[in-house]
């Protein structure tokens, strides 16, 4: 399915001179030595400039907050090796402060399953990643701009647990990710088209559900505030 170039998938304008090839999801999520070892051809989609770099920071948090949780994985090392780079240097020692500080056995978070310890995480700053990254793919696979404000809801699954019975719907679907050891995901729509769930795998470790409706959906809830 060819992309409408003409379009940015972060705000829905069309592009100008100042374009950029935004990596969906970022490519730092691939470890560099897997970059190098493998020469990944990675997803990119036209952007603006400004819209794919308002996103940057919160990228090398959501790296930087949750891949440490896949060190036992391969692809989940390969990031390891580059943040334990970066931590050297001083912008990477203040992240890795506050990224310790959010290692602690009273709040909810990521559940770490052999240390017994509970991961805390920046939620807005997660999940502005995690939208960010359903939405290039959705515009992707159906060619559609898919809006920022769209109403969703994500959780991700604690490894501990079963996943939710709901949740293999999506995690029995087709697998779509080029490297799906790295990253995978997976969608359904359900039968009458407006019900999206996504199911988005980190580093074969972190598993993410996200669900909305259909931007053309005119079910009650979405028509509300139209
Ligand atoms: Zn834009
Ligand atoms: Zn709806």
């Amino acid at each position: 399915m060819m992309n409408d170039l003409k379009t940015c998938y972060l705000c829905g304008q069309d592009l100008d001179i100042d374009v950029n090839d935004d990596h969906v999801p970022p490519k730092q999520f691939h470890g560099s030595n897997l970059r190098k070892l493998f020469n990944l051809n990675l997803l990119t989609l036209a952007t603006h400039t400004k819209c794919n770099k308002s996103y940057e920071k919160d990228e090398v948090y959501f790296l930087n907050s949750i891949g440490p949780l896949a060190t036992d994985t391969q692809s989940g090392r390969a990031i390891w090796i580059d943040i334990a780079k970066q931590m050297k240097r001083e912008q990477g020692i203040r992240i890795g402060e506050k990224i310790f500080k959010e290692f602690t056995q009273h709040h909810n978070g990521v559940y770490v399953p052999n240390s017994k310890v509970l991961k805390q995480y920046d939620r807005t700053r997660i999940s502005r990643v995690i939208w960010k990254i359903v939405r290039g793919l959705f515009f992707e696979e159906f060619n559609r701009f898919l809006p920022e404000d769209t109403p969703w809801s994500f959780e991700i699954l604690s490894e501990d647990e079963e996943p939710p019975k709901y949740s293999y719907y999506v995690l029995n679907s087709e697998s779509k990710g080029r490297y799906p050891g790295i990253f995978d995901y997976k969608y359904v729509e359900s039968d009458i088209g407006n019900l999206h769930m996504w199911g988005l795998l980190f580093w074969d470790k972190i598993i993410t559900i996200v669900y909305f409706h259909d931007p053309n959906c005119d079910c009650e809830k979405c028509t509300r505030n139209m």
